[in-house]
């Protein structure tokens, strides 16, 4: 994602390639076209109010962040790729369009893997759920991103640079088209043939599902540009989200969103775990489910308490073996009782 330091960076880096100027002038009135797109036809409605409240803070945070990364501008990837692009890796490619062709690949699936990163480590979570949390997602929220997100990303994209040796333009190419689509797939829009546009590239639909509040569904589509990442990893879900952000506290307002970009969530306090009411709890259900019939007790009991322990002390297959569902949906108020193990398992609730 572009920075406004890095637009100026445009300009005088490589004036002869793109002028800044002209770059961050279509970049603008690309955000102002989709913008005025969404606002004249939703996909969702929101009311202006909650509109208004999430581009004052999204672009606030823009700003601020800008400002931040001014002070890394010395590492940015541009002098980087200057200084490297003739040591690295996809050096040994003599024709430059495959040169260009796998420059793209390898940092669209960059992005990709850190994006999946990010949802699978709870201290990048912590930052990444200020993307999140935005309950009105618009355009404007994807200017909503944590400066130490934004920063790592930076930091890991130079090793990359650096390590395949991308020429600047390519870095430069990359980081524009990027901030175009990244801007297009937040975007609050619907529109023919984005289906099948969606096999190709990461559509306004596909994205959608990934800022839903529901853990099994934003543990999906990662993808920046292409969605081809996500079909070769098996992450790809289509279907519309039924509500979209952070479950529970969600701050709106830039002060509190940048608290909460640097607060690990745990989950309120859980009371104490008593196994024995736990297994009791569990024959009991076991001994309902087929009518009290007698002569079975002891079994239930023995399947109830390994089931419990099982589930208790970390054996998630029993939880998630598919059968529960039907058998033992009894998990649903024992999961009540026990700590989770994850931050996001308690966001983004339990599914068995
Ligand atoms: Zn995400």
């Amino acid at each position: 994602m572009l920075s406004l330091t890095t637009l100026l960076e445009f300009h005088f880096k490589l004036p002869t390639i793109m002028p800044g100027t002209v770059l961050a002038l279509t970049l603008l009135m690309v955000f102002a076209l989709l913008s005025t797109v969404e606002s004249h036809a939703p996909r969702e409605k929101w009311a202006l109010k909650h509109l208004r409240l999430s581009y004052k803070t999204n672009i606030s945070l823009f700003i601020i962040n800008s400002i931040a990364m001014s002070l890394v501008s010395t590492s940015s990837l541009l002098i980087l790729a200057e200084r490297y692009s003739a040591k690295g890796l996809l050096n040994t490619i003599s024709s430059p369009a495959w040169k260009a062709v796998l420059s793209f690949l390898l940092l669209d699936l960059f992005m990709y893997l850190w994006h999946k990163a990010s949802h699978s480590a709870d201290c990048l979570w912590m930052f990444h759920r200020v993307h999140h949390n935005d309950p009105y997602l618009n355009i404007s929220t994807s200017f909503r991103i944590h400066f130490l997100e934004l920063l790592i990303t930076h930091i890991l994209k130079a090793l990359l640079v650096i390590v395949f040796g991308i020429e600047a333009a390519m870095v430069l190419t990359n980081e524009a088209v990027m901030t175009l689509f990244i801007m297009f797939h937040h975007t609050n829009i619907a529109f023919k043939g984005e289906k099948f546009l969606g096999y190709f590239i990461i559509v306004p639909a596909l994205h959608r599902t990934h800022h839903s509040t529901q853990r099994s569904d934003h543990d999906s589509n990662y993808g920046a540009v292409l969605s081809l990442w996500d079909r070769l990893f098996g992450t790809l879900v289509e279907l519309e989200p039924a509500e979209i952000g952070i479950k529970g506290s969600s701050p709106q307002d830039l002060l509190n969103l940048i608290k909460f970009g640097f607060t690990l969530h745990t989950p309120p306090s859980a009371p104490a775990i008593n196994l024995d009411a736990m297994i009791a709890e569990a024959a009991y259900y076991k001994a309902e489910k087929r009518g009290f019939s007698p002569g079975n007790d002891l079994r239930d009991w023995l399947e109830a308490k390994s089931e419990i322990i099982a589930l208790v002390y970390g054996d998630m297959s029993v939880k998630n073996n598919p059968t529960c569902k039907p058998q033992h949906n009894y998990f649903k108020f024992i999961n009540l009782n026990i700590n989770h193990k994850s931050i996001r398992d308690f966001e983004g609730g339990v599914h068995c």
